[in-house]
């Protein structure tokens, strides 16, 4: 046998600061860490790609960006601000992905400048992903404006845009060399968008921290009425947990197995099937729901678990289920949306389930009849406590 064996390893490190009023001129964080990496030389340029509904909520955002960077010599920030629509609406469309690729070709945006996007995860996602593909990437920086993006998306190392109708069909792995938690974004989050992203500090309690979902129960009607300091422990518990779980186990994912993906199988069904008008947070819920009751119905949690599990939910305002996931018959979508998932995964089904909260166990079948046992019952449980 001739061949030649190339090995080796990339190390990636990567910050996520929690601040508030980031560009506010006093506030350091920022420039301090532009200043650290630097090494003399070329000016660096810093492109900004910003999500419309956080600029409506905050008029002053693009002129505080520009105060911040005025006095700056040795970085350029480029004149002008891209701004793209909010929600999952600039993941349908390759469009915004263009824009922001054609202003990185006018604007001479190289390897060594900065590509900023402040937004929730579906705006991160897309400037993620021109980022890593132009220039074969681009050094990328995150500012998330939702729970959901604090606490999870925004903190991780994946990017995307959906494509053939299918979520996050195209994107890459590619870590951010930064992420800046400012928690005075949250403020003008609408009640569904606050709550939205705590469904995945759920899944990764369920799966990983048993006094982590304890905590959340306790404080379910705090975050309910928007208590800032309970949120605030709530998204730094969760990101910290996925960053623990991305840098231990297979942080590109080239195995099947995806615990993060916990209750995700029918979440990514339901946004397709509602036409991305339900939010990725509810829909999330909603899966969380129905894997913790076939979990129940499998043998593998105890009834009180899962009654915990659905009481949480609830609590918090997250519907359980959706018409749109009704099974009517072997062909019925969700039972595709399995069978999708499998696809995704490359062959093998992984399927994150629970053996006890805070503990998950994988399987590589769901029994369809069980899936619509649970399906059913979880509707006779909504609507007996509506
Ligand atoms: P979102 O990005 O879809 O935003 C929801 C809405 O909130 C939009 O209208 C947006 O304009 C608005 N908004 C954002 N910040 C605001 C603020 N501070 N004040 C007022 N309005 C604001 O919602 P999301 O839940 O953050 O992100 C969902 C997306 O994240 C989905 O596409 C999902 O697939 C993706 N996601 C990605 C990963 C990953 O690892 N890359 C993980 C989980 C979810």
């Amino acid at each position: 046998m001739d061949f030649l064996r190339q090995v080796f390893d990339i190390r990636f490190q990567y910050n996520v600061y929690f601040t508030t009023n980031l560009f506010d001129e006093k506030n350091n964080v920022f420039r301090s860490f532009l200043h650290e990496g630097k090494r003399g030389g070329s000016v660096k340029k810093i492109l900004f790609v910003l999500d419309n509904g956080v600029v409506q909520h905050h008029p002053t955002l693009v002129q505080q960006i520009k105060n911040y960077f005025s006095s700056e010599s040795d970085m350029r920030l480029v004149e002008e601000v891209i701004i793209l629509p909010g929600g999952e609406v600039t993941k349908n469309s390759p469009e915004y992905f263009e824009q922001i690729l054609t202003a990185v070709n006018e604007h001479g945006i190289d390897r060594h400048s900065f590509l900023v996007a402040i937004g929730g995860g579906s705006v991160l996602d897309v400037a993620g992903y021109a980022a890593a593909v132009a220039h074969r990437g681009i050094r990328h920086i995150r500012i998330p404006t939702t729970v959901l993006s604090q606490n999870d998306s925004g903190v991780g190392v994946k990017n995307g845009i959906n494509y053939f109708n299918k979520k996050n069909f195209l994107g890459t792995f590619t870590p951010p060399v930064a992420v800046f938690n400012d928690s005075n974004f949250l403020t003008t989050l609408s009640d569904g968008e606050w709550r939205s992203g705590i469904s995945e500090a759920i899944k990764v309690a369920l799966i990983k921290d048993a006094e982590f979902f304890s905590w959340l129960e306790a404080n379910a009607e705090n975050m309910a009425k928007r208590d800032m300091n309970a949120m605030q422990y709530q998204i730094k518990r969760c990101a910290e947990l996925h960053l623990q779980h991305i840098a231990g186990a297979d942080p590109f994912e080239s195995g099947s197995s995806r615990p993060l993906d916990f209750g995700h199988w029918s979440a990514h069904k339901l946004e397709q099937l509602s036409n991305f008008s339900i939010r990725h947070g509810e829909a999330v819920a909603i899966g969380i729901a129905l894997d913790t009751v076939y979990s129940f119905f499998s043998g593998r949690l105890k009834e009180s678990a899962m009654k915990r599990v659905l009481r949480l939910l609830k609590h918090l305002g997250f519907p359980l289920t959706d018409r749109l996931l009704e099974i009517r018959d072997e062909r019925s979508p969700l039972l595709q949306g399995l069978n999708e998932f499998r696809e995704h995964l490359g062959g093998r089904l992984t399927i994150m389930l629970l053996k006890d909260i805070g503990a998950g166990e994988e399987v590589h079948e769901m029994d369809p009849t069980l899936v619509r046992k649970a399906s059913e019952w979880i509707k006779e449980y909504s609507l007996a406590k509506a």
